[in-house]
């Protein structure tokens, strides 16, 4: 059996920590890969190799830089379906679900081509008399990523082009479930004239995450995950004196007011709560309907579209499915239990993902589209993130119960509000204590350009991923002040300098 290793200083290396996980094929149950999961000493080697790197990577120039990236992405592109069939058999969302995945990565490497002009800094002339100020931004260091396991290629490309563009050197940590996609970014950036050491990749859990976080040579950690992860890592992180973002998880619910196109937002809640099975941290996860009449009907057309879903492995032969498999035994078994949780607290069982076969399939991580109605706040499936196929619907009576219960969640990751009414909308974008929020678009996951991130218990930190937050997370600010004074001046000041 293939055994994934690092990929260290240009290479691929294997690992002897003797310790290994198990990569599946989640559409058939079957193990089809090992990955290493390093040692300690091997994590540091990454870092080594990272920080050897640094001091000639950070002097190519912003426009060098950013030639590699614009190759880069020519390769992502030559080897787009090679890599969304990676992410397919070791994630299991569909393979068009994984090419879209890829193109939302690859437009962060475009962002990441314009480095020259993002590099700019400020600028202040005549601050005070013959005194000129500006701005050099300047790379932090060694940077480490440490990825979730629901976007193998997307979410380590929301973190590295932009710290390699910033003149950065990078060690990235895979998910141990579906490692073989960022060692082939690795291997293409080779291919696209990225120096050795400049990017590399250790495969492992969290012993080598405790490295990342405690060895003094890294000095900025970016994280997605779980929300305990992430608070673990933001909190450790930022002990060892490193800055830190660290996304979690989420709850998002969708708001559907009782004049909202219903046809439209079926539609929009299917591909919301059922694509990628649910395990997306943009997964519209709750929707709130404000009025019976608006509940009713819309329930009405769910059932008739769950009905007509097609589940099954997202490499299989004919017509495509619209959602694959979880991503293991265990966590199938938890969203399972999580339904039989949802009856027990009283919620209306609409449409059961139980007991759920997929003909051919049999073994697979398969769990079907689940919906319930009538869930209250109090209930753990309200409350906790499942991360599957369920889709649950609240009853409020007016807008303002729904923006109350919105904000009141612990999560606030990503929101939508379905409605013809733009004083609704306007008031919801305003008042609602989440960070990002779609107007009658159900997943609103910002641009490359734009920074992705949530509030609340869905992030640790100040600073977003990608687009203008990511440059700053990736770069200190230098700020000069400067003047050239033409012969001898009085400079005897006791007092604080004040420009004149
Ligand atoms: P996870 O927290 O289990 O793992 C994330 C990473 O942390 C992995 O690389 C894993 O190896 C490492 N890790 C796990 N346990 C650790 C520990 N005890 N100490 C140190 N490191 C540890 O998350 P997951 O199951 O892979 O991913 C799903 C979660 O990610 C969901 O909660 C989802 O909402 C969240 N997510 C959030 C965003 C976002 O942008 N907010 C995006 C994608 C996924």
């Amino acid at each position: 059996m293939q055994t994934l290793g690092n990929f260290i200083n240009g290479n691929n290396v294997e690992s002897l920590s003797g310790r290994v996980g198990a990569v599946y094929d989640p559409a058939t149950g079957e193990q089809t890969k090992q990955v290493c999961l390093s040692s300690a000493q091997e994590t540091a080697q990454a870092i080594t190799a990272a920080h050897d790197a640094l001091a000639e990577w950070s002097a190519v120039t912003p426009l060098n830089r950013s030639r590699v990236m614009f190759k880069f992405k020519a390769l992502l592109e030559k080897n787009k379906d090679e890599l969304a069939m990676l992410i397919t058999s070791e994630h299991g969302k569909v393979f068009s679900d994984a090419q879209g995945e890829l193109t939302r990565g690859i437009e962060v490497v475009e962002f990441a081509c314009g480095i020259p002009h993002l590099l700019k800094g400020e600028q202040s002339m005549n601050v005070g008399r013959g005194v000129d100020s500006f701005s050099l931004m300047q790379p932090v260091g060694v940077c480490a990523g440490i990825a979730p396991f629901n976007f193998p290629a997307m979410v380590p490309l929301w973190m590295f082009p932009v710290a390699l563009a910033c003149g950065n050197t990078f060690v990235m940590k895979p998910s141990e479930k579906d490692p073989s996609v960022p060692l082939k970014l690795a291997e293409l950036l080779k291919e696209a004239g990225l120096p050795d050491g400049v990017f590399n990749v250790v495969n492992g859990d969290k012993e080598s995450v405790d490295v990342l976080l405690s060895d003094p040579r890294v000095q900025a950690v970016s994280f997605v995950g779980s929300t305990p992860i992430a608070e673990y890592v933001y909190k450790t992180g930022s002990e060892n004196g490193k800055r830190v973002q660290a996304l979690g998880g989420a709850k998002n619910h969708m708001v559907v007011m009782p004049d909202a196109d219903l046809d439209l937002v079926s539609g929009s809640l299917m591909g919301a709560a059922y694509g990628s099975a649910g395990e997306r941290c943009m997964a519209i996860s709750v929707a709130v309907c404000v009025g019976d009449e608006a509940a009713d009907a819309l329930i009405e057309k769910l059932e008739t579209e769950i009905a007509n879903m097609r589940v099954g492995a997202g490499h299989g032969e004919g017509e495509e499915p619209h959602m694959g498999p979880l991503i293991s035994r265990q966590h199938a078994d938890k969203v399972l239990s999580y339904i039989e949780t949802g009856i027990n607290e009283g919620a209306r069982l609409v449409s059961d993902g139980r007991n759920f076969t997929v003909t051919g399939n049999e073994q697979g991580y398969f769990v079907g589209p689940t919906l319930f109605d009538n869930v209250k706040p109090g209930m753990r499936v309200y409350q906790e993130e499942i991360f599957g196929p369920v889709l649950s619907i609240v009853r409020v009576n007016t807008f303002e119960e729904a923006l109350e219960l919105v904000n009141e969640h612990e999560y606030g990751n990503g929101t939508s509000i379905f409605t013809a009414n733009g004083e609704a909308a306007h008031m919801y974008t305003h008042q609602v204590q989440v960070g990002m929020v779609g107007v009658n678009v159900p997943i609103p996951v910002p641009m490359a350009f734009h920074s992705f991130g949530g509030w609340k218990r869905s992030i640790f930190g100040p600073l977003n991923m990608h687009g203008p937050d990511g440059v700053r997370f990736y770069t200190k600010m230098k700020t000069v002040t400067a003047r050239w004074p033409k012969g001898q001046q009085n400079i005897n000041h006791y007092t604080m300098p004040t420009m004149k």
